[in-house]
């Protein structure tokens, strides 16, 4: 493996009463299981910063399509269905924890089930509206480290510092082979990455805010670089005033 080095890590400690950092807007997107939410709680702890995590609402929407019968198919359905869904996110012993109408479903919304109804829900442009007009409010309040798949071109097209994450997809299976493990989630190799894989697809062939790098955008190839590694190259990123 090649030796990474990187500059030292700049003076980040910040504040409330550290005006040197504006309350910025931070958008990362990229392909399926590629470590954008990692980078971007990181980004969020070190910067004091909310987190905005954007797949758990798709994910949201499609376990409640699912739990419910809403042929998603039916944009009639859809239309009748998306008023009664209420998404929240809520901070349990220092983890993210999504909320849909009520009900903590987190660790639901990580399931392969959901996974494979996800990327079709998430083209549907009136699921995208409705999403898209709560995660823009939510960073009216700035100071927000978001991730999705369309945050720097859809959602926060102004965004201060906007980052493209990308992996090798054996590295992300594996990854998230990991992940689900450690969250209790039996799945196999094979149909995590034919997953990834469908999703990536769907998420940048669709017609409506396809997954796509936005000009302005820092890519980063996180393959051979740990979490620590990726966080600092994209701390030394997040613009600064003198
Ligand atoms: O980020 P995560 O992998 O949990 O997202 C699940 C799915 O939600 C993606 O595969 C994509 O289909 C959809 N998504 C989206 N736009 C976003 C975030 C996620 O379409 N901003």
């Amino acid at each position: 493996m090649p030796a990474i080095n990187f500059p030292p890590l700049p003076d980040l400690k910040l504040d409330a009463q550290n005006a040197k950092l504006l309350k910025l807007i931070i958008a990362i997107d990229g392909h399926s299981s590629c470590g954008k939410s990692t980078l971007a709680k990181g980004m969020a702890k070190a910067l004091h910063y909310a987190y905005l995590d954007t797949g758990a609402m798709y994910r949201a929407v499609t376990l409640y399509f699912l739990n419910n019968g809403i042929d998603y198919d039916n944009p009639a359905a859809v239309e009748e269905a998306l008023p009664h869904i209420d998404i929240h996110f809520e901070r349990i012993d220092g983890q993210n924890h999504t909320f849909l109408n009520g009900k903590d479903v987190e660790r639901e919304i990580r399931e392969m089930r959901v996974s494979e109804h996800v990327s079709p829900v998430s083209a549907i442009s009136a699921v995208r509206r409705a999403m898209v007009s709560q995660q823009k409010a939510l960073g009216g309040r700035r100071g927000i480290v978001a991730d999705g798949r369309d945050i720097g071109t859809v959602v926060f097209p102004d965004a201060d510092l906007k980052i493209f994450l990308t992996a090798d997809v054996d590295v992300r299976t594996s990854r998230r082979h990991l992940e689900l493990a450690a969250k209790g989630i039996d799945a196999d190799w094979d149909e995590i990455r034919q997953n990834l894989e469908a999703r990536d697809h769907i998420d940048s062939n669709r017609a409506d805010s396809p997954l796509r790098r936005a000009d302005d955008a820092v890519v980063i190839d996180n393959t051979l670089l740990s979490e620590e590694q990726q966080l600092e190259k994209a701390l030394e990123l997040v613009p600064r005033i003198a």
